[in-house]
């Protein structure tokens, strides 16, 4: 067996050296146990922040993971069943089930199963309920996502256009841009290379954002505070751009535009709404395989390049999910 360890806390932007990978010796599984084998393997932006706050130098790095039932003495789990689990950077996982979900009993054969990591999974589900519960989106009115192109950005954008609404996606390359129009956003631009954001939102939507679907904070959030509607309402789901800071930034401020626009702005967690992942991981399965809900992987061969995997997408390496093949 092998796990990713951190070995030193992230200063700034993470470097190779922050990781060790190391040999571990799992016992047989006994009663009501079973061991598991990473199939596929996810790295999210959120494992960089909770670092900090949920882990100690020398423990496994966070992480969910697909993975194979390779030997079991649960009978809830037989051999050769998938299941999602939160047991981090390692190739094997002795478990007592209670901490496992069974990838859904419907899922196609044809599919890859990382989509359970992407836009069938914990991505998809913070897409939707950042959309249904937090943005409370209504058709005809005009959305603004950011990171639009990645795991949970291109679910968003989807997601809103079935909705009947405009959508707008800003995303960090040319390559990204022109699948975020592939995919049917309404107005997509590199916010790396316009001239200014201001400017590129405003001539997006001239008329202003109801919802904002904020996945990058700082600068960002403050140039769209202004470009709000009236009784806009802005689902906080991340803040990419301030993971890696050493020095905290400046702002973003609140602008008198809260006030008079009546704006509402909630930040949010997916694991907020436990009871509704069974039936909305069907819906979305349902919209994909309906093809109404495209997806896109950034995938790396092989458990050794976690750390490099993770720093991409940190960097912004991937289109749509970043996922490591075991
Ligand atoms: P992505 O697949 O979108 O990957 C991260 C992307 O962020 C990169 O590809 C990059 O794209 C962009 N990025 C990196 N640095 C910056 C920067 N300084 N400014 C702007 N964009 C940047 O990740 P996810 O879809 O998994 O996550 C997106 C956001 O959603 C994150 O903020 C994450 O923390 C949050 N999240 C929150 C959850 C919740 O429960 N609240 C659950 C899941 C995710 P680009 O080329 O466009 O710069």
């Amino acid at each position: 067996t092998q796990v990713w360890t951190l070995r030193k806390h992230f200063q700034g932007f993470p470097k190779n050296t922050d990781f060790e990978l190391k040999e571990e010796k799992l016992p047989e599984p006994q009663n009501g146990e079973v061991l598991l084998e990473a199939v596929f393997l996810s790295v999210d932006p959120y494992m960089r922040p909770y670092s900090r706050v949920q882990m100690k130098e020398g423990d496994v790095m966070i992480g969910q993971q697909v993975a194979r039932v390779i030997q079991s003495k649960n009978l809830k789990f037989p051999v050769g069943s998938h299941v999602t689990t939160h047991c981090g950077w390692r190739t094997h996982y002795l478990s007592n089930g209670s901490d496992l979900v069974l990838v859904l009993p419907e899922w196609p054969k044809n599919l890859p199963l990382s989509l359970a990591l992407g836009a069938i999974g914990m991505p998809g589900l913070t897409a939707l309920y950042g959309l249904e519960e937090v943005c409370q989106i209504k058709s005809g009115e005009t959305l603004l996502v950011n990171a639009a192109a990645g795991a949970v950005g291109i679910i968003v954008g989807q997601i809103a256009k079935l909705k009947g609404c405009k959508v707008v996606g800003c995303a960090g390359s040319e390559d990204k841009v022109a699948f975020l129009k592939q995919l049917g956003f309404d107005e997509a631009f590199n916010y790396k290379t316009v001239r200014s954001l201001e400017e590129a939102l405003k001539k997006a939507a001239p008329d202003g954002y109801d919802c904002y679907f904020e996945n990058v904070g700082g600068h960002f959030s403050s140039v769209v505070m202004p470009q709000m509607r009236e009784f806009g309402r802005i689902a906080v789901c991340g803040s990419i751009s301030m993971y890696n800071d050493t020095e905290p930034q400046k702002g973003p401020y609140v602008h008198p535009e809260m006030i008079f626009k009546q704006l509402r702005m909630e930040g949010f967690l997916v694991h907020r709404w436990p009871h509704k992942h069974p039936e909305s991981l069907k819906r979305l399965l349902a919209w994909q395989q309906q093809g109404k809900l495209q997806w896109r992987e950034h995938v790396t061969e092989g458990f050794v390049n976690m750390p490099a995997a993770f720093m991409g997408m940190l960097k912004g390496d991937n289109i749509g999910k970043a996922v490591v093949k075991a």
